[in-house]
């Protein structure tokens, strides 16, 4: 199977040419892109891109775009923001070509995925976490229906819905995802665990998803959850301990971990403010006040 190099030129940094590097298996008409590296510091997806190639055969009848780096500069730094102009690339689309380096790397790879009948992207959580699908809710009601359904048969763990509404997720109006469902194109993406921590499973499930996408295999979609994301935030700078392993159901007022304050190490409970599913748990993590050290996935409506 032939790989070709298909990189588009955003600009110089200095001396140093920006790119956004793709390989690309050309065959039929239907086209993909899979992302990767839209914040610097998350690196899983490429052992998913690594094995989807390895598993993709000559009777593969689509194009596939992998994007090796959204952001080359922040991964580079292995930071979330671009190093030059700081801006996290994810919350400035659809970019402006006559901005900031990052607006315009936003609006090159925007330009891209504009030709894509379905972009997937790629992302890491901080902590543990299950595999999650991101389900922008926006565009049309076709765009959604095919969204949640190729969500659901990937295998995802649970289904994040975006919210809007919410304080925590307004910003997401200047990630990639929604603006392509409002401009019409099939997008979806997958937060997993980060390369320390991530399972075999775990690669092998969005792999296996990503590749049957691909291929077109007609699968039967799951009944998986569908959530809002209820983000825990810390009140004081501490370390975060906690047991309670991701996908356990946790009830309203339930103890899900302590947090150590670093002042007079004295033990503070932390409660679910709702019952749900824990999806995300800093475990060990020394939090910052005002960081998110676990997240609820509540019955999204
Ligand atoms: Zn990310």
């Amino acid at each position: 199977m032939k790989i070709i190099n298909n990189d588009i030129f955003v600009n110089n940094l200095g001396l140093i040419p920006v790119i956004i590097p793709i390989r690309t298996i050309r065959k039929g008409n239907r086209k993909i892109a899979v992302i990767v590296g839209m914040h610097g510091e998350e690196t899983s997806g490429l052992l998913v891109i690594n094995k989807v190639i390895q598993k993709l055969s000559n009777k593969t009848n689509c194009e596939v775009n992998f994007i090796l780096a959204a952001n080359t500069l922040s991964q580079t730094m292995r930071t979330r923001v671009s190093p030059t102009d700081l801006f996290d690339l994810n919350r400035v689309f659809p970019g402006n070509m006559g901005g900031e380096i990052s607006q315009r790397i936003a609006a090159k790879l925007l330009e891209f995925c504009l030709e894509m009948d379905l972009v997937i992207d790629l992302h890491t959580f901080d902590g543990q976490c299950p595999v999650v699908g991101i389900f922008m809710n926006s565009g049309n009601n076709s765009v959604k229906e095919d969204c949640l359904k190729s969500l659901s048969s990937m295998g995802v763990d649970c289904i994040w819905q975006l919210n809007f509404n919410s304080s925590d997720e307004v910003k997401m109006s200047g990630a990639l995802g929604p603006i392509l469902c409002d401009k019409g194109v099939h997008s979806i993406a997958i937060e997993m665990p980060g390369h320390e921590i991530i399972t075999n499973t775990q690669v092998d499930l969005i792999t296996n998803g990503i590749v049957n996408i691909i291929n077109n295999v007609p699968i039967k979609a799951k009944n998986t959850p569908i959530i809002s994301k209820i983000n825990i935030r810390a009140d004081f700078s501490g370390i975060f301990n906690s047991k309670i392993k991701v996908m356990s159901r946790v009830k309203k007022g339930q103890n899900i971990g302590n947090l150590i304050r670093m002042d007079d190490f004295k033990k503070i409970s932390i409660m679910s403010p709702e019952d749900g599913l824990l999806v995300v748990n800093k475990n060990n993590h020394f939090v910052f006040t005002g960081e998110i050290l676990a997240s609820i996935g509540t019955k999204a409506h």
